[in-house]
């Protein structure tokens, strides 16, 4: 089962909504992270079935979805803790439910009951002329995350 919304993408909602609406609310963040997962998959998105091409993205996405966790701590408030705590528990949970990608590559099986899985599989609508629309989205979140982190900053 392949859910090409670029994990990327996940974190960065997962962001928005933990150093915004939910800033200094992880355990909300991180569960509301989990929902915006199945809101994006079922937004038309970018998705390839060939497996060469999944897994050289996946990659790259998995690289970028860490380097975006990594700018949204450097950018944090170090003053303010429980926002970059609630805005990494957001992102937390907007990739979890992708946890089966990896852990199917490395380990041969999805830590998630089949029936999740399955329903994880059967709400995408993807096509594969959509990646540059990947990108805009991710450009567009992140800069909502920087201008959240901003202002978290100021005050
Ligand atoms: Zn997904």
């Amino acid at each position: 089962m392949l859910c090409p919304v670029l994990v990327t993408n996940h974190v960065l909602a997962g962001a928005v909504l933990g150093a915004g609406p939910l800033a200094q609310r992880p355990a909300r963040a991180f569960a509301t992270g989990v929902v915006s997962h199945f809101v994006l998959d079922r937004v038309p998105h970018w998705g390839d079935e060939r497996r060469s091409v999944f897994l050289v993205t996946a990659v790259c996405d998995g690289l970028a979805g860490l380097a975006a966790i990594a700018l949204v701590a450097r950018a944090s408030n170090r003053q303010r803790p429980a926002v970059l705590l609630s805005a990494l528990a957001g992102m937390a949970g907007g990739a979890f439910p992708d946890l089966d990608k990896p852990s199917t590559l490395f380990f041969g099986r999805s830590p998630f009951p089949a029936r999740f899985d399955a329903f994880h599989g059967r709400i995408q609508r993807e096509s594969p002329r959509r990646l540059p629309q990947e990108f805009v989205v991710a450009a567009a979140l992140g800069a909502i995350v920087a201008l959240l982190l901003r202002g978290s900053r100021r005050s």
